[in-house]
């Protein structure tokens, strides 16, 4: 009885890596026709218009004057504002405007509005897409601040201003930083308003202001979230995609970093993770680089803001950068390749997409923060639990050696919300499950992980001499 047992499990195991590897292979018949065209509807064209509108106003700088319509980051919100309204009406689009008082590199109060665009879905749960249109320049820009000396901060001011009370209104095009995140998030306001796709998340186009002042807008809108229990589910930030020549020579237009804060299975790893399974299937063209760090050596995204409180984020980040164009007069539309920006948009789109419309993911702790995993019924199974996900018609579950990083198995399942998988030690792999809608929309994956354990501090008696 124990040996046929033991024979049968080993044959289901067997069954089960082999459909695995071969679902692996297949790819293609996930996709959804929609999105495609959602995809192929990023248009090069619109890109450089608006990076050249946004060059027009000279400078975006949050310190920058506000009077003239024309010129200054006063001129360029109001032109957001008014271009993302255009689209559709469908897209809610607004300023979102705080008073924010002197400190750190603020040199006075001043107002700064992000200006965010919702395209309401079925739920109130959100996706992100963001740039941040604000810029900077400084004398030497980002390439003395790598240069100079040992990890100085490289966003810092480098001196002080003569008057603090004056708008800073220096020439700081910024046209890459971030005009070209900004572009790409304008663009996708257009193309998601227009599609015709009823999503399930909401989503938000978001253009946040003050990064360069420490990331000012993205922090001021992440601590609303909390206070207000907005349900942000993911941010896909944008920032400095659209060059593809490093400043040393090295070309490479066919790859984008993705920057996710650990540890390893954190929720924006899982994103990351997201972002080159679907990006890749919907561009194949175009490699997506996932980075296990939270950003640059130094150097710092909106997507920090978001993490900082809780919040899954990851980074999008140019393969390679010319630091001569930051926070540099010389960032200017000279220095962007539009089909490389483009690709880029892609990638985004493919992501936002396909998660807006798949469930949540699904959670696997219990009330107590537990993972759901035992080694149930046998004592060397793996036994998995999750709770089910609203609008899900299936559970996929990824599974990989726990000494690496990309999932190596998967495994659609129906509609249950527990699987055993014999004789799997779980001790030995990371196991995930992500939610799946009939279409076969995904979510990402959430991975068990065990949470961390304190530290006991053990009572010694005294000893005598
Ligand atoms: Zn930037």
């Amino acid at each position: 009885m124990t040996v046929r047992r033991t024979s049968f499990l080993a044959a289901v195991i067997i069954l089960l890596v082999g459909w695995s590897r071969s679902a692996l292979a297949q790819p293609a018949a996930d996709l959804d026709p929609r999105v495609m065209r959602l995809v192929e509807s990023v248009s090069e064209e619109r890109l450089s218009n608006i990076l050249r509108k946004l060059q027009s106003f000279e400078t975006r700088s949050s310190l920058s004057s506000t009077a003239s319509t024309t010129r200054g980051v006063g001129a360029a919100r109001e032109w957001i504002l008014q271009e993302m309204r255009s689209y559709s009406p469908k897209l809610q689009v607004s300023f979102d405007s705080y008073l924010v008082a002197k400190q750190g590199r603020i040199t006075r109060d001043v107002e700064m509005r992000n200006v965010m665009a919702m395209l309401p879905g079925r739920s109130p749960r959100r996706i992100y897409i963001s740039g941040h249109y604000d810029t900077v320049a400084r004398p030497g820009g980002q390439s003395r601040s790598n240069a100079s000396g040992p990890a100085p901060d490289p966003d810092a001011r480098t001196a002080p201003p003569a008057d603090p009370n004056a708008p800073l209104d220096n020439l700081a095009p910024g046209v890459n930083d971030d005009g070209s995140g900004t572009a790409l998030t304008i663009e996708l306001a257009r193309i998601f308003s227009q599609s015709g796709i009823d999503f399930d998340a909401t989503l938000v186009f978001m253009c946040h202001v003050g990064e360069e002042q420490g990331l000012v807008g993205a922090r001021l809108h992440a601590q609303k979230a909390v206070a207000e229990k907005i349900p942000i589910e993911a941010v896909l930030n944008n920032d400095i995609v659209g060059n593809d020549k490093g400043g040393n020579g090295v070309i490479d237009g066919a790859t984008i970093r993705v920057y996710s804060e650990g540890p390893e299975d954190s929720p924006s790893r899982e994103l990351a993770r997201f972002v080159q399974r679907w990006g890749g299937r919907y561009v194949p063209s175009h490699k997506v680089r996932p980075m296990a760090r939270p950003d640059r050596f130094g150097r710092g995204g909106d997507h920090s803001a978001y993490n900082q409180l809780g919040f899954t984020a990851v980074g999008f980040r140019e393969s390679r950068e010319n630091f001569v164009r930051q926070h540099d007069v010389r960032d200017t539309f000279e220095g962007i390749s539009l089909s490389y920006l483009a690709q880029n948009a892609r990638v985004n789109a493919a992501a936002a997409a396909t998660l807006a419309l798949a469930p949540p993911p699904p959670s696997v702790t219990n009330e107590r923060g537990q993972p759901q995993i035992t080694r149930a019924p046998s004592g060397y199974d793996a036994s998995l639990k999750w709770t089910a996900a609203p609008g899900a018609a299936a559970y996929r579950i990824f599974w990989r050696e726990a000494w690496g990083v990309d999932w190596q198995h998967e495994l659609l399942v129906g509609n249950v919300t527990t699987l055993v998988l014999p004789n799997m030690q779980i001790d030995d792999y990371v196991f995930g499950v992500a939610a799946v809608d009939a279409a076969g929309h995904e979510s990402f994956v959430t991975a068990y992980v065990t949470p961390p354990r304190t530290s006991t501090e053990i009572k010694t008696v005294p000893q005598k001499p």
